[in-house]
This record gives structure tokens, sequence and C-alpha cells, in this order.
């Protein structure tokens, strides 16, 4: 097994089968997140109270992980970003950085109204911009903050089957 692999490596140079036509062609952003869904959250420069609504749908009391989608610590093992919080100057790099470190196809989350269209900051020396003039943003979940049931409710319409 091991050596038939070697051979394929050094025959083709990788590892990994070319998808077909068909697979290629249900890999789209709806596809991939249908059922279960990974998230990296980037907080650009939020006053946090996003942050604890965010909290509030992972906790027991609304526990949105029992629909499949879950929080990762890596950009890597994510299937897209949540974002919340004015886009800041000291923020645009790493949103980026973040945003490239997600394997494609991908998802953009942009949580509250600061990540929607720069909110009640948008005036501020620091903004860099909204979500959207950074990044194709996916889906909006406007409101200062939005609640934990608009959260979800929102996130289903990307996770949902
Ligand atoms: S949308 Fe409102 S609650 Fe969320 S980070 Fe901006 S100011 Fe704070």
């Amino acid at each position: 097994m091991i050596q038939q692999l070697l051979r394929r490596i050094i025959h083709i140079g990788k590892v990994a089968e070319d998808l077909g036509q068909l697979e290629q062609s249900v890999l789209t952003t709806g596809a991939l997140t249908k059922g279960s869904i990974k998230l990296r959250h980037v907080d650009c420069g939020s006053c946090n109270a996003c942050e604890v609504e965010l909290s509030m749908c992972f906790s027991p009391s609304y526990d949105l992980e029992r629909y499949g989608v879950s929080l990762t610590a890596s950009p890597r093992h994510a299937d897209g970003l949540l974002v919340t919080g004015i886009v800041t100057m000291n923020m645009k790099g790493p949103l980026l950085d973040a945003y490239n470190a997600v394997p494609s196809p991908k998802v953009v989350i942009a949580v509250g109204d600061c990540a929607c269209d720069g909110g009640t900051f948008k005036e501020s020396y620091a903004y860099a911009g909204s979500c959207e003039d950074l990044l194709e943003v996916t889906l909006k979940i406007p409101g200062c903050p939005p609640e934990p049931t608009e959260i979800i409710g929102a996130i289903r319409r990307v996770s949902a089957r």
C-alpha cells in the first residue's frame, strides 16, 4: 500500500485524486456548508457587545453547535469567517491573512452593523472599511448587536440542509 502510494507520488507529483466534473460542480459554497460548518471568528475592532451575543449563541441556552455550527481556532480548518466590528487599520492585514488561509470555497459572515457597513464607528479615524469593502461577504447579519436568535437564524441559512 505504501509502495503503491510512493510510486504514485513520484509518478504524478501529488496524492489527491482529481475531482471529476460532478464533484467540482457540487463544491459550491452552499453545498459545502450544508449540514455542518466550522467558522473562525475574527474581531476586527468591535465594542465587544457582538461577541457577547455570539458567545450566547454557543452557550447551553441557544446551543448553536446542535446544528453542526462550531468555532475553530485555525482559519485553515474553517469553512469561513465570522467577522465582527469595523475593520480597523490594525486589523485589516490580519483579516486578509485569515481570509486567505481559509480553503476555498469559503463563506464570510458579517455579524453586526459595524461589520456590515461600519455602523456607529464608520467616521472613526481608525476605520479601514467595512467587511464588504475588503472581502466578498456571503451573509450580513445587521443589528447593534444582533440577538442570538437573529444570528442563529441567519447562519442556518448557509448551514441548514
Ligand atoms: S454592531 Fe454595535 S454591538 Fe456590534 S460591535 Fe458594532 S457597536 Fe458594538
